[in-house]
This record gives structure tokens, C-alpha cells and sequence, in this order.
């Protein structure tokens, strides 16, 4: 689509771009989603954690209805076929053999959570950090542990190591599958952790604490993160207040039981 927005506007667009670092696309989108009434401070998400742990890998969701509620986020696909990847409103599956790939609009998805990017506030980081000194400096940046966080962390990085699990045909446990997983490294690449923050108490419905993917730059490679060593990042953070929450109407999740402590199963599975 290609839209003529008058001088008057474009300047405009400008003088906001200067006062705010965002892109003139990026303005033009956040002026949309005001008008057409997007509400960009929810986290929307299909199913639980504790439902995906408990081994509902099955959902009725399709990638084309996700888009629907955000154009950033991450996730995992039926049969827990890979890892998601939401960012600019394109959506990626990274499967096990490290590769990124472009999803079709009918997939399903059995877990995701999306939202409306827009960062709420930036900060630079210039230094090489671990995974542990990274959360312990997002931690600083936090002002609070009881709200969602949508995270984007852009740059260089020395490392990064990422798991990206391969598509089940058994029914399985999480952490059977996850026990399986492939690993992959990546020496000195530049690319985005996408990722959230998730207020411990809600640790039946998404992965308490940091919960992150990456994807390279140039679009080809990622997976869920295990460890990472940064070397010169950008990094959004976007408040998201309120949740929304899609439950399936599968068979699969109708009937799973719920009721069990997958706590410390999920470490397991995710960390
Ligand atoms: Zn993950």
C-alpha cells in the first residue's frame, strides 16, 4: 500500500521523528492504532504455559488471527513444531535445525503471546554482558515486577546460544521434548532478542521472569535463548498493563488436566 501524505504532514512527521527517535513508519503506525482504536498496552496470548508444559500442543489459533493482536511477541506452533518469532508484523519459525523460516497464514499455534510494539522507553548498552549480568541489569531498568514488559534487545552480540525444539508426533511432557533439544550457536552476530517480562505470580499462565528469542539481523537463523553474550545493544522496553487471554477450544485442552505444580518442570523446560 502506498499512501501520499501532504508537506504539511510530512513535516510534522519529521519534527515528531526528531522529538522521539521513532521512524517516520513507525509514527504513521502509532497514529493509526490510535485512530482505529488498536489497544497497544494489552498482551494478548492463546493458552497457558502450564497447558503447554502439561503437553497441549495443539491449539485452534491461526497465525493470521494472531496478527490480529500484535505485530511482536513469541511462541511455538502445533505439534511444538519450533520456535515463534513475531517482529514487524512478520512472524518466523525458527525449527531445529536453526534455520528461520516465514510461516503461512493458516499454521496454528498451541502457545504465543503478542503485542503491539512501541517502546515506552530506550537505553544503550556499550558492554559485554552475560545472560545473568543482562537480567540483573534489565531488572535495574524495571520500575516494577507485578506489570507485563514487551522487551526488544537490538545489536551486536559476541554469542548466543538457543534451543529450538523439534516437532513432536508422541505425546510427550514439555520437558521430555525440551530434554531433546538441539542447540545451536552463533560467534559474533547482530540481530534482536524479542522477548518479555512476566510478574512471577502469573506463573501458571506464562513463563515467570525473562522469557526471550532471537533472530539474526539478516532474518535467517534464531531459537529460544539459553545464553547470550552481548556486545553493543539497543534496548525497548514497552509497559503492558493489561492481559488478554485467548483459552482453546480443542479437545486436547478441554480435557488436559490443570491442576498440577509445573513449576519445576517449566524451569526445566525453559531455562
Ligand atoms: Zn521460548
Amino acid at each position: 500500500m502506498q499512501i501520499n501524505i501532504s508537506p504539511q504532514l510530512q513535516a510534522i512527521i519529521r519534527k515528531r521523528c526528531q522529538d522521539t527517535g521513532h521512524t517516520p513508519e513507525e509514527i504513521v503506525a502509532i497514529a493509526l492504532r490510535g485512530y482505529l482504536e488498536i489497544d497497544e498496552e494489552t498482551l494478548f496470548q492463546t493458552s497457558t504455559i502450564g497447558a503447554l508444559v502439561e503437553g497441549v500442543y495443539r491449539g485452534d489459533l491461526t497465525i493470521a488471527e494472531l496478527k490480529n493482536y500484535g505485530d511482536f511477541g513469541l511462541g511455538t506452533f502445533n505439534d511444538l513444531d519450533g520456535e515463534m518469532v513475531v517482529l514487524d508484523g512478520q512472524v518466523w519459525q525458527l525449527r531445529s535445525d536453526g534455520q528461520a523460516y516465514p510461516v503461512a497464514d493458516e499454521v496454528k499455534t498451541p502457545f504465543a503471546t503478542v503485542t503491539f510494539w512501541q517502546a515506552d522507553w530506550m537505553a544503550t548498552l556499550a558492554q559485554p554482558l552475560n545472560y545473568e549480568e543482562l537480567q540483573r541489569y534489565l531488572d535495574t531498568l524495571l520500575p516494577s515486577d507485578n506489570i507485563f514488559y514487551a522487551i526488544k534487545i537490538s545489536g551486536q552480540f559476541r554469542h548466543v546460544r538457543t534451543r529450538t525444539i523439534e516437532r513432536q508426533d508422541q505425546p510427550t511432557r514439555l520437558v521430555e521434548a525440551a530434554a531433546r533439544q538441539p542447540v545451536h550457536e552463533f560467534q559474533s552476530v547482530q540481530g534482536d532478542l524479542i522477548g518479555f517480562w512476566t510478574p512471577s505470580y502469573m506463573k501458571t499462565v506464562n513463563v515467570p521472569g525473562y522469557h526471550f528469542h532471537f533472530l539474526s539481523a539478516d532474518r535467517q537463523r534464531g531459537g529460544h535463548v539459553l545464553d547470550v553474550c552481548i556486545e553493543r545493544v539497543d534496548i525497548g522496553i514497552d509497559d503492558t498493563p493489561r492481559l488478554r487471554v485467548a483459552l482453546p477450544e480443542t479437545q486436547e485442552f478441554l480435557a488436559a488436566n490443570l491442576t498440577r505444580d509445573t513449576q519445576q518442570e517449566l524451569h526445566q523446560a525453559e531455562k
